[in-house]
């Protein structure tokens, strides 16, 4: 248990010396008492010792001690010491040598005062310090006075001795002096007293101490020998030599403290420096972690990217890759390193890469991104965005070259499908128009440059495409393209172009060819290949195509117009009977043009009256008896004159005038034929054959429109018979099939025009509601007997009689193919044999005649009656 003992109270004494003596402990304070109190002692005892001098010494003494203290504002200081001495010992030893210590002790113990006034501001030093110097010149001031007096005694009093006994004895004064001041700081301190401190005589101190002491001896010699009188004019020699010691020091001393304080200033500018300095160093040694730090983050970015990632010389040589790169290409590192990235490239790509490395390299740019195909270790090849850009690595002064790849396998396949999708055809592969168009207008602008660049481009359109998908199903059409597309292109160069431009259009770009000739002899090869038969659901298709063909010779400026003109020349080519090539000519388009300008013609046609009807009569082959009639359209041009139906009836059908132009031949002949039957009653069987084209099926209403037409005639509606080409009705099966129930049960006849030139099957027959067949005039035409026409007009006839349908004859113009037909059982004929188509007033006349005929040879056939036609 510790008891805390209770400090103990301070005395009035020990708080007195706790405020005056706050540093000094009791054995310091009982050595500074004595000190003090031995150098008052001194002092009073030297007092008293001058007191007994005469009066002349005692003002001597008076002047010493007062020059002594004035020498104390002057001290003298020491070279590389920082102590001083005053050069006012040397008129204390001076006072020494000649009146004794007393004078020594007070002159010392003055001067020492005013010393440690000037120098020290703590009382007790400034008590302690003139006591000391008082003891300590009494002490070594008596004792040299000893000694003198010993010398004198002994007879040794000279000069040499004096000198030297002096400077010993200012030594000693200096070393006691020394020795008892250090004792306070020794006790002050608790320390014990050090060598040092005597040592310290030993330096310069010492030295001007026992210089001084010399001095002193030598004035004094000099006032032995020479009297007051020298002593006096040398003491202020003396005196303004130490004062200009004084202030040379004290100048030095400026100067070494404008030194110092240079040196601070330096010293403090260094310092600012440093701090700079050390701030640069820590923002260097921060910027140094933030790039370690942004090493080790790109590093790890490096090797962790997803994406691949390699380091490259400028020259293109790996560094370094990451693993994406390497799992990209299949690679281990060490196959990597050093490897030319080229080599990883597929061939084709090498140069554009290598292009875009020279470029960087050059610093014509420096960053450049590529898509390029790169080869795997196993051999595929993978699309891959390359991004490369300038790089350097942190902490490195090398730039080189980062490359980001990316693999873009499949963006690059999905783009090359939807590219498939838009520049190919799906069912054919073929190019579609689109592409084609691309491929056209590079060579309209290559032979723009170079009309040695030739080209040429077929239109080709197949005769009865909608035959056979109407026939054997869309799927069966399918089937028959693809064949088609692949017999084309079989025929084709490589370097020629077959696209399909929609439904069974196909155009080609023959490129690169000597003459014309080679044209149109690919044009009669592929004519003669594309006749088949192409094997199609299970049947053998024997079609035909039709081709349009126009040449880079017509200098074109437009793809659009070298496909319109090939589309011309292909309908050239169907005009001219089909199965067929036709040349673009600039007849041609003066015919195209004279086209589009009768279409504008035509619109006004109808209604300024330009239109008519003709009639031609038909008759029973067996009596010879008039049945009815055609109506056949007339167009009287105000300028051109009479204009063909197979020219006009194709631009109606175009331009969609088709419709006004068969309601108007449709009502006029319906009209006129109830006046014809009204002329007589044997005319009242009269029938009419109106055409329809195959816009009026397409057209609802139609029903309606015939409905109106025998309405307003009055006509029975069985006297009106609708024509329709075997081809209409088979092309629009499907929707004609209603209307023509309609029709038939509205009570108008059907006949199937043309027969036998279309694709309608037996089956088709049979199953149409049709009453009659018009055998089609290219076999009347060739019919003799034996001839290969007659079999199959007989095989018509014999198969309409069979069918229960009516079989018509057009185009007789012989007595031999009357004779003939009549012959062969067909019931009726038409054709300039018989009668030519007539004008109203023909037909009127041609009725009058037959009733004068009938009215005077009751049973005689009008057998002369067409040759009265003609
Ligand atoms: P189509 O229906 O076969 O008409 C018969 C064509 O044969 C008529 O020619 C007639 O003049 C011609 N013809 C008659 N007998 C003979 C002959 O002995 N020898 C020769 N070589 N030809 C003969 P057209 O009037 O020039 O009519 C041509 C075609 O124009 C017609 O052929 C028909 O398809 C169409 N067509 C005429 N008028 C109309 C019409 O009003 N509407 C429609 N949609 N088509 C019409
Ligand atoms: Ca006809
Ligand atoms: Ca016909």
């Amino acid at each position: 248990m510790t008891v805390a003992t209770p400090p103990t109270p301070l005395t009035a004494w020990g708080r007195l010396h706790l405020a005056l003596m706050p540093d000094y402990n009791r054995k310091a304070t009982a050595y500074w008492w004595a000190m003090v109190l031995l150098g008052v002692a001194a002092l009073l005892h030297a007092l008293q010792g001058v007191a007994a001098l005469p009066a002349a010494a005692q003002l001597q003494v008076a002047a010493g001690v007062a020059i002594a203290m004035l020498a104390g504002f002057f001290p003298v200081g020491i070279p590389r010491s920082k102590s001083s001495f005053a050069a006012g010992e040397i008129f204390v030893f001076l006072l020494l040598l000649l009146h004794g210590p007393a004078a020594a002790t007070l002159a010392g113990g003055a001067e020492t005062l005013v010393g440690s006034l000037r120098t020290s501001k703590r009382w007790t030093s400034r008590l302690v310090s003139p006591a000391i110097s008082a003891v300590a010149m009494f002490v070594a001031g008596s004792l040299l006075q000893a000694l003198r007096d010993a010398l004198q005694r002994y007879g040794l009093n000279n000069e040499g001795l004096i000198v030297v006994a002096t400077m010993l004895f200012s030594l000693l004064f200096f070393m006691l002096n020394t020795l008892l001041v250090s004792t306070v700081l020794r006790l002050k301190r608790n320390e014990p007293l050090q060598i040092s401190d005597w040592l310290s005589v030993f330096g310069w101190v010492g030295i001007a101490f026992a210089g001084s002491g010399a001095v002193a001896s030598l004035l004094y010699l000099t006032y032995r020998q020479s009297g007051l009188g020298v002593l006096m004019a040398v003491l202020p020699v003396m005196a303004m030599l130490l004062a200009t010691l004084h202030y040379y020091n004290r100048q030095r001393e400026a100067h070494a403290s404008m030194l110092e304080t240079a040196a601070h200033a330096a010293g403090q500018a260094a310092q600012a420096a440093a701090e700079v300095a050390l701030r640069e160093a820590e923002t260097a040694a921060r910027h140094l972690q933030e790039l370690q730090a942004s090493e080790r983050r790109f590093h790890s970015a490096f090797t962790h990217a997803s994406i691949g990632m390699t380091l490259l010389t400028f020259e293109g040589r790996i560094l370094q890759s990451n693993a994406a790169l390497r799992g990209l290409l299949g690679v281990e590192e060490d196959a990597m390193r050093g490897c030319g990235f080229s080599s990883f490239v597929v061939d084709t790509d090498v140069s554009a890469l290598d292009a875009q490395l020279v470029r960087v390299h050059e610093r014509e740019f420096e960053t450049f991104a590529l898509e390029l195909r790169l080869r795997r270790a196993d051999g595929a090849e993978v699309w891959a965005a390359v991004h490369c850009s300038f790089f350097s690595e942190p902490g490195s002064t090398t730039p080189c070259l980062i490359l980001q790849v990316q693999d873009i396998s499949a963006r690059r396949q999905a783009e090359a499908r939807l590219h498939q999708l838009a520049f190919n055809d799906t069912l054919t592969g073929l190019p579609n128009r689109r592409q084609f168009h691309e491929h056209l207008t590079r060579a309209v602008e290559r032979c723009q440059v170079d009309p040695a660049q030739r080209f040429a481009v077929m239109f080709l359109d197949f005769d009865r495409f909608k035959l056979i998908n109407d026939s054997l199903g869309h799927s069966a059409g399918d089937e028959f393209l693809v064949q088609a597309a692949q017999c084309i292109r079989a025929r084709l160069r490589p370097q020629d172009i077959v696209a399909r431009l929609g439904g069974d259009e196909f155009a080609i770009l023959v490129q690169h060819f000597e003459n014309e000739h080679e044209v149109t002899a690919l044009a009669e090869r592929l004519l003669m290949a594309l006749r088949g038969p192409f094997r199609v659901v299970d049947t053998d298709l024997n079609t035909s195509a039709s081709i349009g063909i126009t040449t880079s010779a017509l200098g074109y400026e437009a793809p659009e117009d070298v496909l319109r003109d090939a589309d011309t020349a292909m309908y050239k080519a169907k005009a001219n009977g089909k199965a067929r090539y036709a040349m673009f000519d600039v007849g041609l388009h003066a015919e195209v043009a004279q086209r589009l300008r009768l279409e504008g013609d035509l619109r006004g046609a109808l209604a300024d009256g330009q239109i008519a009807v003709a009639y031609q009569p038909l008759f029973d082959l067996a009596t010879e008896r008039l049945t009815g009639f055609e109506a056949l359209a007339r167009w009287t041009h105000p300028e051109h004159g009479p204009i063909g139906p197979d020219l006009f009836i194709p631009i109606a059908e175009e331009s969609g005038l088709i419709v006004p132009l068969t309601d108007f031949v449709l009502n006029r002949s319906c009209r006129q034929l109830r006046q014809w039957q009204l002329v007589d009653a044997s005319f009242e069987g009269l029938t009419m054959q109106v055409n329809l084209s195959s816009k009026d099926l397409g057209q609802t209403g139609l029903v309606e429109r015939v409905t109106r037409a025998i309405m307003k005639a009055g006509l029975q509606p069985r006297h009106l018979t609708l024509e329709l080409t075997e081809n209409i009705l088979m092309e629009r099966l499907e929707t004609a099939l209603p209307i023509l129930e309609r029709l038939r049960d509205l009570g108008v006849g059907l006949s199937v025009d043309d027969f036998g030139t279309g694709y309608s099957s037996l089956a088709h027959l049979s199953i149409l509601p049709i009453d009659s067949l018009k055998v089609d005039r290219s076999f009347v035409r060739n019919l003799r007997a034996g001839s290969k026409e007659s079999t199959v007009v007989r095989a018509i006839v014999h198969l309409g009689n069979s069918l229960g349908k009516h079989v018509v004859a057009e185009g007789i113009e012989t007595a031999s193919q009357f004779a003939l037909l009549r012959e062969m059982g067909c019931q009726t004929g038409q054709g300039f044999h018989l009668s030519r188509p007539l004008a109203v007033e023909a037909v009127d006349q041609l009725l009058q005649d037959r009733l004068a005929v009938e009215a005077h040879i009751h049973v005689r056939a009008v057998c002369d009656t067409p040759a009265l036609l003609h």
